[in-house]
């Protein structure tokens, strides 16, 4: 059996779906969504099911980033959710990001632990205080699952991977727009300072054109990630002053404000060095990534373009290889 648990337990992500109040301004399109049938609550704020309907237009959007994958000779690489503890350890991200993460435990026990823990499960204790730490932890990032596979001398024009996975963040909401549980796809570049940065400027434009493309207002915004702390004031300041993170954003009907469905990041040598990836030249290698958020992107289409996609515009359809289905 595995048990999951997030490093801050917080009493929010408790809420039933159904205490979503109506008049909410922001979590009114959940409620919307949920009443569509196109979201299926679990009980945990930004934990849903998905319909067929809103997973087509996922799949849809997963072809076109595949598309562009395939035009840089991307190597695919569809990743678990859940990622080496050894692997995580190395992307540093417990340092930037401690209150997002989340780590899976399991049973270790024989006959007698588990006859405790099935006791403790009865009397309504802490059972999961039986579990043990699993050598997983779940997946932050599509992304951080490729790095260890780029251990070593890099060919010449370095690697590209077209990457995606279910990805945790501890973060529950009752915005739409922000789930706990989400789908990442990420297109992934690992070589020179230059190809990286290249790879950052070329796919924040490419990726910009594919979301307009959908009938999305985009604007690109340079951003910093939410890094945890005080120490992490001063390094969001510093992504923020060297553009390393640039944002899609786009105003999502129904919630305040624009939302990031896609960020473009330049990682300099921040998984070079701890990997120990070295360009063809000799150099230790710089990354980065232009990842999409699916579900984020889905949450917008559905709400500028309403919750039935076989009465969307044509050519939003037949982006999304959609068009046709409907007779
Ligand atoms: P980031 O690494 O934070 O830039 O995340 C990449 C993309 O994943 C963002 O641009 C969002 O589109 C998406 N994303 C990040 N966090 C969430 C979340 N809590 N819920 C849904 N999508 C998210
Ligand atoms: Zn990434």
């Amino acid at each position: 059996m595995v048990q999951t648990h997030t490093h801050r337990s917080g009493g929010a992500a408790d809420i039933s779906a159904a205490d979503i109040s109506p008049s909410d301004g922001a979590s009114s399109l959940v409620r919307r969504m949920l009443d569509a049938g196109l979201l299926a609550p679990t009980g945990v704020l930004g934990l849903y099911g998905r319909s067929g309907a809103y997973q087509d237009v996922a799949d849809g959007i997963g072809m076109m980033v595949r598309r562009w994958g395939a035009s840089l000779g991307a190597r695919r690489l569809h990743l678990p959710p859940v990622l080496a503890r050894a692997t995580f350890a190395h992307t540093n991200y417990l340092e930037s990001f401690p209150d997002l993460m989340g780590s899976v435990h399991v049973f270790t026990g024989g006959d007698a632990e588990h006859k405790q823990l099935l006791r403790r499960v009865e009397s309504g204790g802490d059972w999961p205080a039986l579990l043990e730490p699993a050598e997983v932890v779940l997946a932050s990032a599509a992304c951080h699952g490729v790095y260890p596979l780029c251990t070593g001398t890099l060919p010449e024009e370095g690697l590209t991977f077209d990457v995606q996975s279910s990805c945790f963040r501890h973060e529950p909401s009752a915005q739409a727009a922000r789930m706990q549980s989400f789908v990442m796809h990420e297109i992934v570049h690992v070589g020179t300072a230059q190809s990286a940065w290249d790879h950052r400027e070329e796919g924040l434009a490419r990726g910009i054109r594919m979301l307009e493309a959908l009938g999305l207002s985009m604007q690109a915004v340079p951003a910093s990630d939410p890094f945890f702390g005080r120490v992490g004031s001063v390094l969001a300041a510093g992504q923020l002053e060297e553009q390393l993170k640039i944002e899609g954003v786009t105003p999502i009907p129904g919630t305040d404000g624009v939302t990031a469905i896609m960020s473009a990041n330049c990682h300099r040598d921040h998984f070079g060095v701890p990997f120990s990836i070295r360009t063809a030249g000799g150099d230790v290698a710089h990354s980065a990534c232009v990842a999409f958020g699916v579900d984020r992107i889905v949450v917008a289409l559905l709400a500028v373009h309403g919750f039935e996609p076989e009465r969307w515009p044509f050519y939003v359809r037949a982006q999304l290889g959609l068009a046709g289905t409907e007779g």
